[in-house]
């Protein structure tokens, strides 16, 4: 069986939670903590605890309206598109590389072949 590394545990879920309330969650862990609450309803029922505590005390201070459901699928939102972004600019950055590279060696071959 083929084992993914790409996969947490609820068990995981519950170091990463707070960190991600608190905005300190990498991307690397943020992808694998959407991808697992995608799957997990256990796991998004917990959040959606956590985010009341953790937002809707801090609105209520502030005497804002508070929707909790909203805000945190919209929370959940930007916190896709951010791993999308990061996920994009990797790729560019591979593809980057890898063209310089290619230009390195072609300019290396032409080097070569000029000096014979
Ligand atoms: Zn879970």
């Amino acid at each position: 069986m083929k084992i993914n590394s790409e996969k947490i545990s609820c068990k995981d879920v519950e170091n990463f939670l707070q960190p991600y309330l608190e905005g300190n969650l990498g991307s690397g862990d943020m992808k694998l903590l959407l991808t697992h609450l995608k799957e997990c309803s256990e796991c998004m029922d917990e959040l959606e605890v956590r985010f009341l505590l953790h937002e809707g005390l801090n609105s209520l201070e502030d005497g804002r309206n508070f929707n909790l459901k909203e805000e945190l699928e919209e929370r959940l939102y930007q916190s896709e598109q951010h791993v999308l972004m990061i996920e994009r600019l990797k790729t560019s950055a591979v593809l980057l590389i890898s063209a310089l590279l290619v230009l390195g060696a072609v300019q290396l071959i032409f080097s070569v072949v000029g000096k014979i």
